[in-house]
């Protein structure tokens, strides 16, 4: 892997840089490695939404579909602050190479609007969703891009995706993914990814010698993915010891009482105030002593500044993108093992597959079911990237890099565009 690494690159250069890590050791010729870097096609829209006090406010939006060769594109909408062009390119590639690696008949993208959603009414966010949909529907379709949630969106706003669809195109269910159940979404897509996360856990633990009764978990984020991911690894016996949300955290080496936590959660309380335990702040518990942390929260948060002080054994990326290139460097030198994120949270884009299928065929699927098809695609996606590591002696994020590159690179030669 590349020896020095300037430390101010953008998300999109970084994930670019395990890119040309990939496309080095896969020996594709420098045209397709272009081809495989720069997005297909992005579009930057204007979003303007009257605020409930009268003040129309404008917001920016973006949708960048990375990569089509394997299928239509699929990712996620973000609502946050930090989301820019930059990073919803890089987030874009990372669809493409996970959808290939977990071998979903899709390519990638990821669109955001640049805002606080925890700022705004329901009823702003309903027009802005509504605006940044008409503003981006000329590229979707059913067959052709399908978003999703992601950080700072849900199922409610997936609902309002939708029906702004619906009015310009008629009734359309699979234009969007992670709706409400009663609207046609999927059973089991709102814990998904966290259950994802469980199930790689779960595959892995054996060769990475760790026993998950008891072993001491660590997690960044406690929106959908980390508040799952919490529960599900709680039941399977693992020590949930500290987790936070944008305002802190709370650490407790006994252990965290997850139902607990979650119930104070829906009362809109924030985890920092959880009261048997001892409130941190985001960077300590990157610090904590632990045997799994999970980042579970926002792009590089692991970074060449923190990497040298994080004590886990193992960092599972729910995130997407949560270390940057030189702090994956600092960790693999430090013997830390990183699963990385488009391995471990591939679980949400699979049951976004599940429910798109149920849409077209109109036919829906029981949860045991949609479970059970969840835990086959991420354990043989966890077994084809551990072969490899064993096989070739490379990292899990190396290999995994390697699997869903080397796939994209195949159906770009096989459509004749190269
Ligand atoms: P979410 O909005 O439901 O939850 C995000 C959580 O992170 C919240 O608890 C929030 O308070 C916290 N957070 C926000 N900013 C933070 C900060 N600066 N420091 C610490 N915590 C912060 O989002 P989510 O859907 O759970 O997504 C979390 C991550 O998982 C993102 O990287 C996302 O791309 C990735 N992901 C999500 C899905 C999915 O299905 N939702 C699928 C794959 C990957």
């Amino acid at each position: 892997m590349t020896a020095t690494v300037p430390q101010e690159l953008t998300t999109f250069q970084e994930v670019n840089l395990f890119l040309d890590d990939s496309v080095e050791r896969l020996g594709l010729p420098d045209s397709l490695r272009e081809m495989l870097r720069q997005p297909w096609r992005e579009l930057r829209v204007q979003v303007p939404v009257r605020m409930d006090d009268g003040r129309i406010e404008v917001f920016t939006g973006y949708r960048v579909q990375h990569n089509g060769a394997r299928g239509p594109y699929k990712g996620g909408v973000r609502y946050h602050l930090q989301a820019d062009r930059d990073e919803i390119r890089a987030l874009a590639s990372l669809m493409t190479w996970k959808n290939a690696l977990v071998d979903l008949p899709f390519g990638g993208a990821k669109g955001g609007v640049r805002c606080d959603p925890n700022q705004l009414s329901q009823t702003e966010l309903n027009r802005l969703t509504r605006r940044y949909t008409l503003n981006i529907a000329h590229l979707l379709a059913p067959n052709r891009d399908i978003p999703a949630p992601d950080m700072g969106t849900n199922a409610q706003t997936m609902a309002w995706m939708m029906d702004a669809y619906g009015q310009l195109h008629g009734h359309s269910p699979a234009i969007v993914t992670g709706k409400p159940v009663e609207l046609g979404g999927s059973l089991g897509r709102d814990s998904a990814t966290g259950r994802g996360v469980a199930f790689i856990l779960q595959e892995a633990a054996g060769d990475l010698g760790l026993n998950l009764d008891g072993v001491r978990v660590v997690i960044q984020g406690y929106g959908n993915v980390g508040s799952w991911a919490a529960s599900i690894l709680h039941e399977d016996g693992c020590r949930i010891i500290a987790v936070s949300d944008v305002q802190g955290g709370t650490y407790n080496p006994k252990g965290i009482d997850v139902a607990r936590l979650d119930d104070q959660k829906r009362a809109g309380i924030g985890v920092s105030e959880y009261p048997d335990g001892e409130r941190i702040s985001n960077d300590e518990l990157l610090e904590l002593d632990c045997d799994i942390l999970i980042p579970a929260a926002i792009d590089n948060v692991i970074n060449h500044q923190n990497a040298p002080r994080v004590k886990a054994r193992v960092v599972f990326e729910a995130a997407n993108h949560p270390i940057t290139f030189a702090g994956d460097q600092i960790l693999n030198d430090r013997g830390i093992t990183i699963l990385p994120d488009i391995l471990v949270n591939a679980g949400g884009v699979t049951v976004s597959y599940f429910e798109w299928t149920q849409n077209l065929q109109e036919f829906k699927w029981e949860e045991e079911r949609v479970n059970q098809e969840l835990r086959k695609v991420m354990s043989k996606a966890y077994r084809a990237v551990r072969q490899r590591v064993v096989a070739q002696g490379i990292n899990y994020r190396q290999a995994a890099f390697d699997i869903g590159v080397g796939r994209v690179a195949r159906a770009v030669e096989l459509r004749g565009f190269v």
